[in-house]
């Protein structure tokens, strides 16, 4: 059951590295788990690139391109010692890495550097193509795809119901392959939402083939589109916090297009996008059953690394399901963690804190609906309630409670997507109060007849911009 077309989510919108190093580091894995696990870790990262790249080859998806070399490259003296210890680290787990001092003679990249390590067996292809296949292939013979199909209930049981919009389905197992589990898990207070920034630009010169990654917090990477466009770079980076930070998205996207602008000469924009990915407390994903439940399982906190981690993931599940246990299961499982009260009050306390801090923060003092102008998005108090207002291009207005139907917590204008997005947990609405992503299952509440009970759509038209008042 898929919510929207196929492959809209992050899956389809990720950049398509499949890549045996993780963004989480060898070094953190190998502090919190030790040399052994992250040796099983890497050996997992290889298994999940030959899946790929076995299901490339016998559905014939174009677009494949293995034996991509990885680099962790330092710019400047102090960024040294990551790249060496995470050499070390990976050399540890079974790497055939190398450490280079002089990459850009080898490399050929068009920006210094002062130390990199380079990490054969990567690959890249496109993710879309690949998740639209992998869909038809599965369809038929008794599997059906069913796009538009939102489910609003997981029950766990024997056998376990998963209500959609329009039917209840009973099956033994059910596993939530939905990128965070959906409704509320505990899984959830272990992992941050973070957006990522992605563009897509023409540039002047030719870009070799590899996966280049900077190692700045938040980092950014690089990779040529493929063999024949060397000269079309996909660069991202410059992630924050979902609906958190000190940037807007505009700025982290403004951010990312200064960083290109200084390493590329840039001919040409040709698309830009961003995502959601999760941050799993230790490094590494959860997957497993739901904690509490028996019959429904989750894959989740994959970091910037979902397209092997979640291969990874349907290997370890369906395992299990069929009465197997992966080497990697004890791993990543989802019980390793472990909250120290019961998951309700982790959650509410949680919130309540947020909750406090955002509506501090982020909503506007004494905002009145009129005054937002056309394509402008904004949390404000109208009448005693907390309201997620946009106004449409054409004037339309809509006003929506500002209170994620997750678990409460106040969500934020994203100026960039135009959505509204909840920094608890990821959930993320539309303007329309639709849920797009999330672990959310209900829409944002409709607050447009109570926040306007009398006016007509004219009359909240929006006054000249010259009168709009500085926001505080
Ligand atoms: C900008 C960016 C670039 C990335 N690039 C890479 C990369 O190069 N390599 C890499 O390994 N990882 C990358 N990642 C991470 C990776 O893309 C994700 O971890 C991975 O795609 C998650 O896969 P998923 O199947 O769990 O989630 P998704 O791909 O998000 O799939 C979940 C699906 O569940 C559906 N769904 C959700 N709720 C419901 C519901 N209630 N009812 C029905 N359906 C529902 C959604 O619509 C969605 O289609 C990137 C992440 C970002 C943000």
């Amino acid at each position: 059951m898929e919510h929207r077309a196929w492959s809209h989510g992050c899956a389809g919108n990720s950049t398509g590295h499949i890549s045996l190093h993780l963004d989480s580091h060898y070094t953190k894995i190998e502090s919190n788990f030790g040399r052994d696990k992250a040796a099983l870790v890497y050996r997992g990262q290889m298994e999940a690139r030959a899946e790929i790249e076995r299901n490339c080859a016998e559905l014939e998806i174009a677009g494949f391109e293995g034996n991509i070399d990885a680099y962790i490259y330092a710019e400047s003296s102090q960024e040294q010692q990551a790249v060496r210890d995470e050499y070390v680290a990976l050399s540890r787990a079974g790497a055939d890495v190398q450490l280079m001092e002089h990459w850009r003679d080898i490399a050929g990249v068009p920006f210094d550097t002062e130390l990199a390590l380079k990490l054969p067996g990567s690959a890249q292809f496109d993710s879309h193509r690949y998740c639209q296949a992998l869909a038809r292939a599965v369809h038929g013979d008794g599997c059906a795809v069913h796009e538009r199909t939102r489910v609003v209930g997981v029950k766990d049981g024997v056998p376990c119901e998963v209500q959609t919009e329009f039917a209840t389905m009973r099956a033994p197992s059910v596993i939530c392959a939905t990128h965070t589990p959906l409704g509320v898990s505990v899984l959830q207070t272990a992992m941050i939402p973070h957006l990522s920034f992605v563009v897509a630009v023409r540039v002047a010169q030719s870009m070799p083939a590899g996966l280049f990654y900077d190692t700045h917090e938040p980092y950014h990477f690089t990779r040529r589109l493929d063999s024949a466009n060397p000269h079309i770079l996909i660069v991202g980076g410059a992630d924050k916090k979902t609906g958190g930070g000190e940037r807007t998205e505009s700025e982290c996207y403004a951010d990312l297009r200064r960083y290109v602008g200084r390493h590329y000469t840039v001919q040409e924009e040709l698309a830009h996008w961003c995502a959601q990915y999760y941050r799993s407390a230790d490094g590494l994903p959860y997957v497993g059953t739901d904690p509490g439940s028996s019959h429904v399982w989750v894959a989740t906190g994959f970091n910037g690394d979902g397209l092997t981690l979640g291969v990874m993931s349907s290997i370890i599940i369906t395992t299990a399901i069929l009465g197997g246990t992966h080497p990697l299961a004890s791993i990543y499982s989802s019980h390793r963690f472990k909250p120290i009260a019961s998951a309700k009050q982790v959650l509410s306390e949680s919130m309540s804190v947020a909750k406090h801090l955002l509506l501090d923060r982020f909503t506007t003092k004494a905002s009145s609906l009129e005054l937002l102008q056309p394509g402008e998005g904004r949390v404000m108090k109208v009448g005693g309630n907390n309201v997620a207002a946009y106004r449409e291009l054409d004037g339309r207005l809509h006003a929506h409670s500002a209170e994620c139907t997750h678990l409460k917590c106040t969500i934020k204008w994203n100026d960039a997507e135009k959505t509204f997005d909840c920094p608890c947990h990821g959930s993320r609405f539309g303007v329309s109060g639709s849920v797009l992503e999330g672990p959310a299952l209900q829409d944002l509440e409709d607050l447009l007849k109570e926040c306007c009970p009398r006016k007509t759509p004219a009359a909240l038209a929006p006054p000249p911009r010259d009168s709009h008042p500085a926001q505080s």
